[in-house]
């Protein structure tokens, strides 16, 4: 018998080379969930062990590291630990039923606690994969009856900066080979045309040019920032209300000519379902992590795809090669994705929790990792320097990291 028998739950601290600042936050690190999921061959007692990645932002879905670490330690794990596998020659597709199952009972996938969920849904499929010898992506793939590709390429992000900085920034993304630019806005009305239309000036109209208001405006400066920036070829226009204003967003995506695409406002399965059957949008971008993992992100693809909605693969600022992993398994696995970000490891975080390099390279190019699983192998040494306590208000890198012993629930 194959067996869940130990799931080992903390928080790690990533600090960033530079402060990364949208109209919701401004911030110099990461404080990510981390989960360490082991399978066990109750006969042999042969062991395999998963790692998952979560960033709960309190602005994203309203979840903390800290309600994450308690809402996996008293409903999730709880539930899922001690399970047995019933297809032993089908690990994956054995712990997707139980995943599912869990889901279903939990409301998983009608609750905001997707940042809570997913960093344990992702360290039970990739254990489940290693078992099987295969990877997420292709038995994501095969399990839609597709065949994955083997890499993306990204676009890149601006954040909120000073004007020379911009300039210094969209001169790099032109010059590594980047296809699609995204530029933070909502700070000032003119400051945000400036932005636009010196993205426009410094790329060159090849390049597509997508903005992220990050919930700042109402439905009157949206139609007056898409007048303003018309003749600059903006595609999309995120999030530009706040996540909860549905009914701006709907007038919107009839107004405006840009893709108006949901980020805040698309946090479950279930309001990817209100948000296409009230035609609230044009597009949506899919983080692993705030949705509740990639079984959850499957389903919000495939709800898009259903109902003529574009889909964005979107990350969350800090995420370690783990998730950016996980992002990837997603978007090769399908081949419609409209736009790629994420995989800016190696820019914004001084260290890595992977070996392997994850970052996009030239031309955004990221290729799928070969391994099993998810693909990618903690850096232990990494992994054990940036754990923190997760109780501690006054968390910093380098803390103690909690040890697991024994079998069974460890936070
Ligand atoms: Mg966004």
């Amino acid at each position: 018998m194959i067996k869940i028998a130990d799931i080992h739950v903390s928080t790690v601290l990533l600090p960033f080379r530079f402060a990364f600042k949208h109209s919701l936050a401004s911030r110099s690190y990461s404080t990510n969930v981390i989960v360490r999921v082991t399978l066990e061959n109750t006969l042999t007692g042969a062991t395999v062990f998963g790692l998952g990645e979560s960033v709960p932002r309190e602005y994203v879905t309203g979840e903390t590291c800290e309600g994450a670490v308690a809402e996996i330690k008293n409903n999730f794990a709880a539930a899922l630990l001690g399970q047995t596998l019933v297809d032993e020659n089908k690990p994956t597709d054995s712990i997707c039923r139980l995943i599912e199952q869990t889901a279903t009972v939990l409301n998983v996938y009608g609750r905001r606690v997707g940042a809570s969920f997913c960093a344990l849904e992702l360290a039970l499929l990739d254990a489940a994969a290693k078992l099987e010898k295969t990877s997420v992506c292709h038995w994501l793939a095969a399990r839609n009856c597709r065949t994955a590709s083997d890499s993306i390429n990204y676009g890149g992000v601006v954040p909120f900066g000073k004007r020379n900085t911009l300039a210094a920034l969209l001169y790099f993304y032109k010059l590594y080979g980047y296809k699609t630019v995204k530029l933070k806005v909502g700070d000032d009305p003119d400051l945000d045309i400036f932005t636009v239309r010196k993205a426009r000036e410094l790329l060159g109209n090849s390049i597509v040019i997508r903005v992220d208001a990050n919930c700042a405006w109402d439905f009157d400066r949206t139609v007056e920032f898409s007048r303003s920036v018309k003749a600059f070829n903006v595609a999309s226009i995120e999030q530009p209300v706040p996540f909860d204003h549905l009914e701006e967003l709907v007038e919107l995506t009839k107004t405006v000519e840009p893709q108006i695409v949901v980020d805040e406002s698309l946090c479950t399965v279930e309001e990817a379902e209100n948000l296409a059957s009230i035609k609230a949008c044009g597009g949506f971008n899919i983080r692993i992590s705030k949705v509740g993992g990639l079984l959850a992100a499957q389903k919000i693809v495939d709800i898009a795809l259903k109902n003529g909605i574009k889909i964005h693969l979107g990350a969350q600022v800090g995420e370690s090669g783990i998730l950016t992993a996980a992002g990837r398994a997603l978007a090769c696995a399908n081949p419609n994705f409209e736009n790629y970000e994420g995989a800016a490891n190696f820019f914004l975080l001084k260290e890595d929790l992977t070996r392997e390099n994850m970052t996009a390279g030239l031309g955004g190019r990221g290729k799928m990792p070969q391994g099993y699983g998810l693909g990618v192998t903690a850096d232990e040494r990494n992994l054990s320097r940036l754990i923190v306590k997760s109780k501690g208000t006054n968390a910093q890198p380098g803390s103690a990291a909690i040890e697991a012993t024994g079998r069974g629930l460890h936070v």
